[in-house]
Formats: structure tokens, sequence, C-alpha cells
């Protein structure tokens, strides 16, 4: 009997920002993956003395980092009694996903964050700041480039891993990139985020570097990280499509909806100051939508607009985000 290495990973309860967690378990190959548990004390997932939370398996995938028929597998976390533990947003989507199925909604989620080195973003010197925001967007050369090596080495893990990554690219502040995951349902979408931001987080890990998802991880004149949130339904992708997506950003603009929506975005865990109307955003104060405006709330990308059919992008979730509540907020929204 050979066995394997299956690494349990879930999403804890650290404040503001939740953290992956992961530990190993040996089990015989192409056998059903477990039930298993944790100290949930010591993820701040529970408070008194029963501690143990348990946790369920919901998406597994080869692991890329060792190869062979070893496994992620990306797990929802509940507590002893069966309930969702309270950081389990997921299973909160999973119903709503299947409320509207018949929607077939597809996410988009590209995913900005900061190498970062000593508390600084990698390639800001120790003492003083590096040359200004220009060169670094989409660029190369050693002069200006860092942190290449990681972004490739976690484009090929998630390749391996059969996620739905669907590109990279260098952003606008030095040490700062991006990946994109989808399109993807909404679940899915979670899913794949979440472990390609695991494996993301362990490749820099062998180098020595952080990975911050901090919406403005450098203050003055420097970018800060989305996550900006690509979305449409069938009937947006299909021909006539571009009357349900004006009709869905309407929904958007409802005052109540907007509210709801800033919650989930990123509110009062950075996204004040990263929406400040500069940098390429639009002020969280407002709420705009235009085609090709990288400077609103929501861009209908060009294609969109001359195709008369396809998608819209919301500018307004920042890096740090939990992709499953912001898509039940959209999906809620968008189904009205
Ligand atoms: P940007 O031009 O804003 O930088 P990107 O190319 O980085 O856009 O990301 C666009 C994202 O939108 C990708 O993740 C892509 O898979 C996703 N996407 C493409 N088509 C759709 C669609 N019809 N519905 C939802 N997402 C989509
Ligand atoms: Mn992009
Ligand atoms: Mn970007
Ligand atoms: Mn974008």
């Amino acid at each position: 009997m050979s066995l394997i290495k299956a690494e349990y990973i879930w999403i804890d309860g650290t404040v503001p920002d939740p953290r992956l967690r992961s530990k190993t378990k040996i089990m015989p190959k192409g056998e059903e993956l477990p039930l298993w548990s944790f100290d949930g004390g010591s993820t701040n997932q529970v408070d008194g003395p029963i501690a143990e939370c348990v946790l369920i398996p919901v998406f597994h995938c080869p692991d890329p980092l060792r190869g062979g028929d070893h496994l992620l597998v990306l797990c929802e976390v509940e507590n002893t009694d069966g309930t969702p533990n309270r950081t389990n947003t997921r299973r909160a989507l999973a119903e709503l996903e299947e409320k509207h199925r018949h929607l077939e909604a597809w996410y988009g989620l590209e995913q900005e964050y900061t190498f970062m080195l000593r508390g600084r973003p990698y390639g800001f010197p120790d003492d003083g700041y590096p040359p200004p925001q220009g060169p670094y967007y989409c660029g190369i050369g050693a002069e200006y480039m860092k942190g290449r090596e990681i972004a490739e080495g976690h484009l090929d893990a998630c390749l391996a891993a059969g996620l739905k990554i669907s590109g990279i690219n260098s952003e606008v502040m030095p040490g700062q990139w991006e990946f994109q995951i989808g399109p993807a349902g909404p679940t899915e979408v979670g899913d794949h985020l979440w472990l390609a931001r695991y494996l993301l987080i362990r490749i820099a890990e062998d180098h020595g570097v952080e990975v911050s998802f901090d919406p403005k991880p450098a203050r003055g004149d420097w970018n800060g990280a989305g996550c900006h949130t690509n979305f449409s339904t069938r009937e947006m992708r299909e021909p006539g499509g571009y009357a349900k997506i004006l009709e869905a950003i309407e929904r958007f603009g409802d005052p109540e909806r907007i509210e709801k929506h800033l919650d989930a975005y990123g509110r009062g865990r950075g996204l004040e100051e990263r929406l400040t109307g500069m940098h390429g955003t639009c002020a969280y104060t407002e709420f705009r939508f235009g085609i090709s405006d990288r400077g609103s709330s929501i861009r209908i990308p060009m294609q969109t607009e001359r195709d008369k059919a396809g998608y819209f992008e919301d500018r307004r979730p920042c890096a740090n985000i939990d992709p499953y509540e912001v898509a039940y907020v959209i999906l809620e929204t968008v189904a009205g």
C-alpha cells in the first residue's frame, strides 16, 4: 500500500484579516479524504474550553510542491456540534450558489499582492525610497523588477495543481504583482483563490520573502493593492447581454447595496486608505460606472461595450478580501 501526504489547509480566525493554516496527514493513496480536527483555540476560531474544530475537505488538487500523488486539501471549518464555525463563510455561499445555479455566474479575480522583506516592500531600500512609480507596471529589467522568480514559480505551481489561473503581471508599485483566477463559479473561484494564495505564500517562504495582501502596503505616492472582481451571468455573456449588465450595475448603485458591498470589499481593513480617488481608484464615498474608465467604481471593458455582451469589473474589492463574501454579496445583488 502506498502512502501519500495530504496537506489539509484552512482559513483561520485572525483579525482583522484571516491567515491560512495547514498540517499534513499521511494516508493511503486513493482513499476517501477523512474528516480531521485541530485546536481552534490556537487559531482564534473558538473561545472557551471546548477548543476542538473539525476540518471538512471540500476541494482537493495535486500538490505541486511535493509532487507525486501528494494532495492539497482545502477544508471548511465546523464546530464539534456540526454547525459551521464563525469563520466559515463558504457554507452560506454554497447555499446561495445552489439557489441561483441557473444564472451560471462567473467570476474573475485579479489578486494583487506585495512581496515584503524586513517589513518593507521587496525592492524598497532599507533607508529611503526606490525610483518613483512608472517603470514597474508590466516592466522588465534588473533595475526595477523584484520577485519575478517567485511569481513565475507560483504560476507554474498553480498550473500543475490544475487551478484556474489565467495570467500574471507585475504591478505599479515595486515588489507588487498580480495573478488572475477565473472565470469560475462562485465557490470555485474562492476555492482556487485561497489555494493560489497558499501556494504563493509557501513558495515565497522558500525564498525568504513574505507576501502582503495589505490594501495600502506603503504610505505616500504608491499604489494600493486590490482584487478587482469581474462578473457575468450566462445572459450577460449571450447576445443582447449588455442590457442585463446595465441592469445589474443599476442594482449595485442602490445605496443599501453600496453599504453591503463596501463591508465585503474591505471597509475598516484598508479600503478607505486605498480608495481615495487617486492611484487608479474611485473614492469609496462615490459610486460611478464607466466604459474603459479605470477611475470608476465599476468598469465596463471596451470589448464588452463593442460586443454588447460580456462582463463588467468591480474595481473596489481590496487585496485582502474574503472571496466567498465578495461572491456572496455580488450574487445576492444581481439575483435581486
Ligand atoms: P484588467 O484589464 O482589469 O487588468 P485582467 O486581464 O487582469 O483585467 O483580468 C480579467 C479577469 O476577468 C480574468 O480573471 C478573466 O478570467 C476574467 N474574465 C474574463 N471573462 C469573464 C467573464 N465573462 N465573466 C467573468 N470574468 C471574466
Ligand atoms: Mn489585471
Ligand atoms: Mn492590477
Ligand atoms: Mn482590473
